[in-house]
């Protein structure tokens, strides 16, 4: 079980998070959805620690870890980091390597893998994510659905307990994002453990077993994707809701 609880995050005068209660069973699907600057990223870049929370704690494969304000020792972050995979809106891809170095470069690096291992994982991540064939490619010589998919398989390769995903297909074109929701679903099916912030409403509802509404900082639904897209009775909901109608 995952859990973050009691979650605070201010940037500067800013508060972003003000008290967020997640919690997540292992191989289910958590969905974020919510109006622009309601603290989505904030809340997903928590699980990971790229935002280090003011307040609250957060407990993960076996790691828990509160916070008080004080800097947190960088071995509980690094512990913390290396159970979770995070896929980025813009790819981050290296640009000097080719898809299959960057899909080796974490189990080399962090997981200390030789080579010839590193490169046999990599292979078949790349298998799976269905560009076997663009192995030797650069980032440049790729589409961004094809450098969406490397990037997938990259946070894959180091065997995370968790993979994140920053709104992934917000910077395709609009037809090079099926091929990204596929890889993702296929993964939801395999129950891989995934928390998911999207602007993709019917992918949120075939895709999560939970979805999460947050606006201003706290979360304002919470449950299936039927109980919040279908039958939501707040305002705020149905307001966000109808824009994508
Ligand atoms: P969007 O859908 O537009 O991506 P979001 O719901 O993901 O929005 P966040 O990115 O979490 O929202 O941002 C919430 C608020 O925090 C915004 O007002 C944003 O400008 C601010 N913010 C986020 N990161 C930082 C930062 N590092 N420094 C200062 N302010 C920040």
């Amino acid at each position: 079980m995952i859990r973050l609880s009691g979650l605070h995050k201010s940037f500067g005068p800013l508060q972003v998070l003000k008290g967020v209660d997640v919690t997540l069973e292992e191989g289910k699907v958590l969905v974020i959805i919510g109006p622009s600057g309601s603290g989505k990223t904030t809340l997903l870049r928590c699980f990971n620690l790229l935002e280090v929370p003011d307040k609250g704690g957060i407990s993960l494969g076996g790691i828990s870890l509160s916070f008080d304000g004080k800097r947190l020792p960088q071995k509980d972050v690094l512990a913390l980091r290396k159970k979770t995979g995070m896929v980025f809106q813009s790819y981050n891809l290296f640009p000097n390597m080719t898809a299959l170095g960057n899909v080796m470069e974490g189990q080399v690096t962090v997981q200390k893998l030789s080579k010839e291992e590193a490169r046999k994982r990599a292979l078949k991540l790349l298998v799976k994510v269905g560009l076997a064939d663009k192995a030797d490619s650069y980032p440049h010589q790729l589409s961004g659905g094809q450098q969406q998919r490397v990037a997938i398989a990259r946070a894959m390769a180091t065997e995370p307990e968790l993979l994140l995903f920053d709104e992934p297909t917000s910077a395709l074109d609009p037809e090079l994002v099926g091929e990204v929701l596929k890889v993702i679903r296929e993964l939801a099916s395999e129950g891989m453990t995934m928390v998911i912030v999207t602007h993709e409403m019917k992918f949120a509802a075939d895709v999560a077993d939970t979805l999460i509404m947050m606006d201003g900082g706290v979360i304002t639904e919470q449950g299936t994707p039927d109980q919040v897209l279908n039958h939501s009775s707040n305002p705020r909901t149905l307001q966000f809701l109808n824009r994508f109608v």
